[in-house]
Order: structure tokens, then sequence, then C-alpha cells
């Protein structure tokens, strides 16, 4: 039985590895460590071994926890599907929002981003494997609205997003992430400076680094399996 603290330096030294591999500098992808289904204190032994950023997928349930850890200056990141009738507690609570697929979310987002704050930043979620069921935007649509989203005020448009189709399928996974890449650059060639990408998980995180990833979301490989009696898929 390995401990927390153990299994994020093992992960550390696993996304330094694919860093190397991948010929980039060490240390130049962040770690979002996605603690749905943990709990408070699980995170702040998180906190306590060095992780500052977390991702979250349910409104609820981390709004509860940010309450609880509202002494320690963490960043918190929304990775979930954004429904429109929750723009308004995103924009206020967290830091970053990775999931937006619609024009219509950004400009709620930018409307209810108190005046205060720092501006939200936002990933524009690509749905790069084509299955129906994700969400995510059609990736011949995501330049266009990639610069629409980034004249919104009080938001910044700091990268694409996605969720790729779970495969164990190695060239599938670097298809997709490739696909991510690409459009990103193709953004970027149209001036949006962009310099966030947010993809890859437990299980295909080396490919994703490997293809340009700036922000893995891993949550299993920290925190191990979630387990059937957690709200998983809410
Ligand atoms: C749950 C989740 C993750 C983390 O998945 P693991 O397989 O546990 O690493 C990453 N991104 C999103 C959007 C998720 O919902």
């Amino acid at each position: 039985m390995s401990t927390l603290p153990q299994r994020l330096q093992a992960l550390h030294a696993r996304i330094e590895a694919a860093e190397h591999a991948a010929g980039r500098i060490p240390g130049t992808v962040q770690l979002l460590a996605v603690s749905k289904a943990q709990t408070a204190q699980t995170i702040r032994a998180a906190h306590e071994a060095g992780q500052t950023a977390f991702g979250e997928n349910y409104l609820q349930e981390a709004l509860g926890k940010m309450a609880e850890l509202a002494d320690l200056a963490l960043e918190w990141h929304f990775i979930g599907p954004v429904q429109s009738n929750k723009t308004r507690p995103l924009a206020e609570h967290f830091s970053w929002v990775h999931g937006v697929d619609r024009l219509k979310t950004a400009q709620r987002l930018s409307e209810a981003r108190p005046a205060n704050a720092r501006p939200l930043n936002l990933c524009l979620q690509v749905n790069v494997s084509g299955e129906d069921s994700k969400s995510g935007c059609d990736p011949q649509q995501a330049v266009t609205l990639a610069a629409s989203i980034a004249r919104l005020p009080r938001i910044v448009l700091r990268g694409l997003m996605a969720i790729p189709q779970p495969s164990i399928d190695i060239a599938l996974q670097h298809r997709q992430f490739k696909m991510l890449r690409q459009l990103l650059d193709t953004a970027n060639s149209q001036g949006l400076g962009l310099d966030t990408l947010s993809m890859g998980m437990s299980h295909d995180f080396p490919a994703a680094i490997a293809e340009g990833a700036t922000m893995v979301r891993i949550g299993t490989a920290i925190f191990g399996p979630r387990g059937a009696t957690q709200k998983d898929a809410q």
C-alpha cells in the first residue's frame, strides 16, 4: 500500500519522464489533481504534500469542500459539464472553467464574473472523438468560436480542453491529442495567444504530454479508484 504523498511523488516522476521523452522542459506540464468524490480531508492531505490546483466536476460537492478548506490557498478548476443555470456560482467561486463548449455559456460566465475578481480562466472544450454523447464543440468550429470567446470581458480564454474516447490504443490516443494541439496552433497563428492544452488523464497522460499537453487532469493515479459507491456519474 502506498501513501498519498508517495503516489503524488511517483506521478510527478512519470510526468517528468514523459516530458523528457518528448524533449520538453521538465516541470512545464502542470498537474491538476482531480478531487471529485474525495473528501476535504483528503484534499488537505494532498495540499500538505505540495499540490495546490484541484479539479472538481460537481458544483454542490465542490462548494462544500471549498468552504471546509477556505483556510488554504487552493486553486479551484471546474472540469465538469457546464449547465447554463449554474454559470453564476461557477463564475463566483472558481479560478478556471474547462468545459465551455458554446459562446452562450462563455457570455454568461463573463457577465457573472465579479468585477473585483481576477479574470476567469476558460478553456474551450472540443469533441475530438466525434462521439455524439460527448460534450465539446465541433473541431471545425473551434477556432472561430475561440476567437469570439476571447473577445469577452472579465474572462481570459487560456486554451483548449478535450476528453478523448477512452482507449488503450496508443495510436488513437495520440491522434485525438494531436488534433487538439493542431487546433491550438491554428488559433495561435491567428493571434489568439492561447497557452493551455488541458488534456490527459490517469490512463493516457503520457500520450497527451507527447502531443503537447500543458495541463494534465489526474484523479485515480493520485487518489486511487473512486469506487462504485461514490458518485462518479451524477
Ligand atoms: C474524472 C475526470 C478526470 C480524471 O480522471 P482519472 O481517470 O481519475 O485520472 C479528468 N478529467 C475529467 C474531465 C474528469 O471528469
